[in-house]
């Protein structure tokens, strides 16, 4: 029996409702190339959701330019909207972060951002969505 998360999808149906990159990223934990990503360079103001699921993930308000090449924010937009897991892949000890929701991987969370929380929420653009404010 396939395990399937809060919505109910059957890796079958992501391969169907995701772009191959959007599924290699969001269902295989994969790392699009820094600089590359549709949202690194953007400031415009909404609501960072989910790629596959929809779930509101981050505000543009905590947004920021880490230099990193991936879109970077200091906070989820409320609790419980994304998981945060130890990943001890490639050799090294990091911070997944996952949507709540459907459990697909954004990024990962590390401890030199800036103020109020001092957190660097590293995230693939391709696991997100904007929603611009009107
Ligand atoms: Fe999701």
């Amino acid at each position: 029996m396939m395990k399937k998360d809060k919505t109910d999808r059957t890796d079958a149906e992501w391969k169907e409702i995701l772009s191959a990159e959007q599924y290699r990223i969001l269902r295989q934990k994969g790392t699009e190339r820094a600089f590359t990503g549709e949202y690194n360079d953007i400031e415009e103001e909404g609501t960072y959701v989910c790629a596959g699921c929809g779930n509101p993930l981050f505000s543009s308000d905590t947004k920021y330019d880490s230099g990193s090449g991936w879109p970077s924010f200091y906070a989820p937009v409320a609790d419980g909207h994304v998981e945060e897991k130890k990943d001890i892949s490639h050799f090294m000890v990091r911070t997944e972060v996952l949507c709540a929701e459907c459990n697909g991987h954004l990024g990962h969370v590390f401890p030199d951002g800036p103020k109020p929380t001092g957190m660097r929420y590293c995230i693939n653009s391709a696991s997100l969505k904007l929603k611009k404010d009107k």
